[in-house]
């Protein structure tokens, strides 16, 4: 509380992001970011960018960058709208596409950051639980609303929604704004990109944060009809006309481009996933069907704030959410087979 700050800023309440210590030897498996540097491509392309030219204001289009996804996606380019992060491209949905009279939708247990940007733009919500398996199911989503968001596959449980029910919602619901934030899609899962063309009511968000190794980039998109993304557009030229600056222009253009190097580290991540998936279960734990670069996994044994601290005295930092639901399970990023090695040791190592 603070005198000088606004009505606005007294209300917030922020998110909490995984902690980034700096700590020697620290094995970090909590902020899901990629345990592979980016592609050589990118960090060559970020060095060429790095010259005279940047005195100049960037291309406030990010021109290069919307054609790379588009190439990459199979859209034209005007469906393509582009961020400095996909937080701040869901910020701007937020206020651009879901402020509406009637209560946005979203899960009970889902990404946290979508509370605080009701809470930073006033918009009403109302969350729809999870199935007791902790699944989405659309039916539960028969509620007059303003529109509809959720993470696919979902955080932070890692569980896919198969495309087929996200048109199935899609249908239900032709007067609603239906947003998936495919932060994790590359990770096993089928974008709902392919359903662009036929609904104009459905807009995907991604990130390069995830898989293509670029979260210290600040790279996000989204895509769907050109008449959401003039939405969109408008909002960002409302609030920052620039926010993608040259290097990243050049290094997120890049890592769109390699195709090959992208495929062959989510294909490495995802054998990393399967490899500990068996390990968890092995030492007792019960492992959530994953389709992210993550595992959600509790002990019926143990209780989950207790590994929690276990694993970050044995210097293995994973996530662990005070959340009812989920207050007993462990949100496990999937580093190289060697970091998940020194994860499954310290397990075995409190586990006795
Ligand atoms: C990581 C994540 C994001 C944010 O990605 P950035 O582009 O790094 O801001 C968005 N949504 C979900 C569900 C995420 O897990």
């Amino acid at each position: 509380m603070n005198r000088y700050w606004s009505r606005v800023t007294q209300q917030l309440t922020p998110y909490v992001p995984g902690e980034q210590p700096q700590i020697d030897g620290l094995i970090k498996l909590n902020t899901n970011e990629n345990p592979y540097p980016p592609s050589p491509r990118v960090l060559e392309a970020i060095r060429d960018a790095a010259g005279e030219a940047l005195r100049r204001y960037p291309d406030p289009e990010a021109t290069s960058f919307k054609a790379a996804v588009a190439s990459f996606h199979g859209v034209p380019a005007d469906h393509v709208f582009a961020g400095n992060s996909s937080d701040e491209v869901l910020a701007h949905v937020f206020v651009g596409l879901l402020k509406h009279d009637l209560p946005l939708l979203f899960p009970d247990i889902t990404y946290s950051f979508y509370p605080v940007y009701c809470g930073l733009y006033g918009i009403e919500y109302c969350t729809v639980p999870l199935t007791a398996d902790l699944s989405i199911r659309v039916q539960d989503y028969g509620i007059p609303n303003g529109g509809i968001i959720f993470p696919n596959p979902n955080a932070p449980t890692g569980r896919l929604l198969p495309l087929d029910d996200i048109e199935a919602l899609l249908k239900a619901h032709p007067d609603s704004p239906v947003v998936i934030d495919e932060a994790y899609i590359d990770f096993g899962g089928t974008s709902a990109v392919s359903l662009v063309r036929t609904y104009p009511n459905l807009l995907v968000v991604q990130t390069l944060s995830k898989s293509r190794s670029l979260a210290g980039l600040r790279v996000g998109y989204a895509i769907g009809q050109p008449h959401l993304i003039e939405g969109l557009e408008r909002v960002k030229g409302s609030f920052n006309s620039y926010p993608l600056d040259r290097l990243a222009i050049a290094g997120a253009t890049a890592a769109m481009e390699d195709v090959a190097y992208f495929e062959q580290t989510r294909r490495a991540i995802m054998a990393s996933r399967t490899r500990l998936a068996e390990q968890l279960a092995q030492l007792g734990f019960e492992v959530l069907p994953s389709a992210a670069n993550f595992v959600f996994a509790r002990h019926p044994a143990h209780d989950g704030a207790a590994l929690f601290r276990g694993l970050r005295e044995r210097k293995v930092l994973v996530r662990h959410f005070k959340q009812p639901r989920i207050d007993q399970y462990l949100r496990i990023t999937i580093g190289t087979d060697a970091e998940c090695d020194a994860l499954v040791a310290a397990l075995r190592e409190i586990l006795g």
